[in-house]
């Protein structure tokens, strides 16, 4: 019997896996992975069995239940199975339902963490998700409930919304109608971490503008204080100082 290493693989470009996570992949006889990861993640495990398992949006190429079936299959027969993931495992990932199936069945896990989406996104822009005083916490959401219908809240001073990439007009209505006013800065960021990304800057009223920009790709919304732009103070003249360098009107 052999155990499973579920392994974040980060947003994008391959070497946003961890060190840990890489050499912990080295180690795999096969590699269950997602759509989402980067081919040359292969790099690291050249001589494992890669398997495909990937689904995106709303084609579920392989359902959830064959997954964990598979998975636990795998480590039936195998020493070391890489369970790898885009982002982290443990957002969005499915990773409840694999992990049950691997518990019932008395195979060991492991669990290394990755880079989620909303933290690439957020170095991506130069935009830090939490602020002093104004950004205190921050939310990970999805909009898509599990009959498939967009919602929205306000949890946090900074909410950052998955995958809503396709529905980015309804998001922005959906927004306002939890609270949000018209004005608040939204950031959208598609393909966070891979070479081609994109990002662009709108507020809740005007949400609908991003989605030609970004259709297909794997999207990040977030709303909140952690979009808004820097705020950069008005630099500070020699003569406008005290002899102790404190700005005026600062002491
Ligand atoms: N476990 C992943 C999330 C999986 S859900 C993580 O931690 O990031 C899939 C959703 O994640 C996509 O619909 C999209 O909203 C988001 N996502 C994944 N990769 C992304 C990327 N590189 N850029 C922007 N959003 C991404």
């Amino acid at each position: 019997m052999g155990r499973v290493v579920f392994i974040g693989a980060g947003p994008g470009a391959a070497d946003l896996i961890t060190v840990r996570g890489a050499s912990r992949l080295a180690a795999a006889d096969v590699v269950l992975y997602d759509a989402l990861t980067d081919p040359a993640l292969r790099a690291h495990a050249p001589r494992a069995e890669w398997i495909d398992v990937g689904k995106r949006g709303f084609c579920h190429s392989t359902h959830q239940a064959e997954i964990d079936a598979l998975l636990v299959e795998t480590a039936r027969r195998h020493a070391v199975v890489v369970r790898l993931k885009g982002g982290d495992p443990s957002v969005f990932g499915r990773l409840e339902e694999e992990l049950a199936a691997l518990a019932q069945a008395g195979i060991e896990c492991e669990i290394v963490p990755g880079v989620t989406a909303a933290l690439a996104a957020a170095a991506a822009a130069q935009r830090p998700l939490t602020r002093r005083a104004r950004g205190r916490s921050i939310a990970l959401s999805t909009a898509m409930t599990r009959e498939r219908r967009l919602e929205a809240g306000r949890s946090a001073d900074t909410q950052v919304y998955y995958m809503a990439g396709r529905q980015l007009a309804e998001l922005g209505a959906r927004l306002l109608a939890a609270g949000w006013t018209q004005d608040t800065p939204v950031l959208v960021v598609s393909r966070a971490g891979w070479p081609d990304e994109a990002q662009s800057s709108h507020a809740v009223a005007t949400l609908a503008e991003a989605a030609a920009r970004h259709a297909g790709r794997p999207t990040v919304v977030v709303v909140g204080a952690g979009a808004s732009p820097l705020a950069l103070a008005a630099p500070t003249l020699p003569h406008e100082q005290d002899q102790a360098g404190t700005p005026k009107g600062e002491a």
